[in-house]
């Protein structure tokens, strides 16, 4: 099974924060076998100390995100599932942002948790109304309803908005709510300090942010919080309930912590992502191709709009997959099959110049079609 990606330019903006580094690359292969990072386990995942596992966990991690307390699960959605879990009573009410991830829902509807969701500004910006949070929290209260969990998305994963956490943890603080802010898109890419954003919980997501082949991600939360959410078994005292012993028990965790000197690194260069995300987002206009979500952007993922490349999708022989075949041919990987009015990119893994082809590519593609 082969996988023909090779040499393209990957504008996905689900892979371009998941390519391994070299390292990760290497340790995968030295490390692929089952349970290979269990040779000297002490009883829990974190406790491992050969290959350092323990380091990594206790320090280097809540280092990255200032964090008090971390634990390596399988993904972020793994992550606000374990949160849910541990501290939303089942019936009660999480609140979410207009903009909240699928598996948001699903970790909530698994926990047997309801949820409300706030309002945003719509076309073309989408931007979440954050003052929703507290009138939702108001109308709850009435309706007798119990609020447990205010979850941001930071940035979601259709726009790239990054709403005001602030705004969010000053509700929360007024109603003495706690703070869970889905870092997917953001923790290995841009700085993250956790006290400094004042929230309670994050998630981030290996496979989609840190440069590792996943599934994995990690949680992370202040002190208060670990006596619920890493509670000890009655039965097996070494062992937490909440991540059912030990979470990822391999190579994923491997190509985390190999990648992990790069992505220390890479977050500081954060400014330039955004520097080169805007240009991109110019330069498509230029062309008629509509930047969604938040203006000026700050973030590399973007949602695109083109009314020109759906017209022409409508009468080519390869309907809406035409686009997707037209970049491919110019050596372009990573717009959804099938997608031409409004599709996601990413500018972060590609450079400048390689952003340029993908320009150019758009260009030429709207120059051949046009009626
Ligand atoms: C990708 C994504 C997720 C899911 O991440 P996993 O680590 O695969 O569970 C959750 N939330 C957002 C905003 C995402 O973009």
């Amino acid at each position: 099974m082969r996988r023909k990606v090779k040499g393209l330019i990957n504008i996905n903006p689900l892979q371009t924060g998941g390519i391994l580094t070299e390292e990760a690359r290497k340790a995968l292969l030295e490390w692929c076998d089952g349970y290979s990072i269990c040779d000297f386990c002490k009883g829990r995942l974190e406790e491992i100390e050969n290959p350092p596992i323990k380091r990594f966990v206790e320090e280097e991690l809540p280092n990255f995100v200032n964090a008090d307390i971390v634990r390596i699960t399988h993904g972020a959605r793994e992550g606000m599932f374990a949160i849910m879990h541990a501290i939303c009573e089942k019936g009660s009410y999480v609140i979410v942002d207009a903009n909240a991830h699928y598996s948001t829902y699903l970790a909530a509807e698994r926990c047997g948790v309801e949820i409300a969701k706030t309002g945003n500004s719509g076309y073309p910006e989408y931007k979440i109304i954050e003052s929703d949070y507290a009138n939702l929290i108001e109308e709850l209260k009435k309706k007798g309803k119990k609020v447990s969990l205010l979850v941001l998305t930071y940035p979601d994963g259709n726009y790239g908005n990054l709403p005001s956490v602030e705004k969010v943890v000053k509700i929360a603080r007024e109603y003495d709510l706690p703070v869970l802010l889905n870092c997917a898109y953001s923790v290995g890419r841009m700085p993250i300090d956790m006290k400094k954003l004042g929230v309670d919980f994050l998630v981030a997501s290996g496979h989609k942010s840190m440069a590792a082949c996943g599934p994995i991600g990690f949680i992370a939360m202040r002190r208060e919080f670990a006596n619920v959410i890493a509670k000890k078994s009655k039965y097996f005292p070494r062992k937490e309930v909440e991540f059912l012993g030990c979470t990822v028990r391999g190579a994923p965790l491997i190509t985390l912590m190999a990648s992990f000197s790069h992505v220390k690194e890479r977050v500081k260069h954060w400014d330039e992502q955004v520097e080169k995300a805007r240009w991109f987002s110019r330069e498509m206009e230029k062309l008629g191709i509509k930047q969604l979500g938040e203006k000026p952007h700050s973030h590399d993922l973007m949602q695109f709009e083109s009314e020109e490349l759906f017209k022409i999708s409508q009468k080519h022989k390869r309907r809406g997959y035409f686009l997707y075949h037209e970049l491919k041919k110019r050596g372009i990987w990573g717009i959804k099959p099938g997608l031409t009015k409004r599709f996601k990119l990413s500018t972060y893994a590609a450079s400048k110049e390689e952003l340029k082809i993908v320009i150019d590519a758009f260009k030429d593609i709207l120059q051949a079609y046009k009626a």
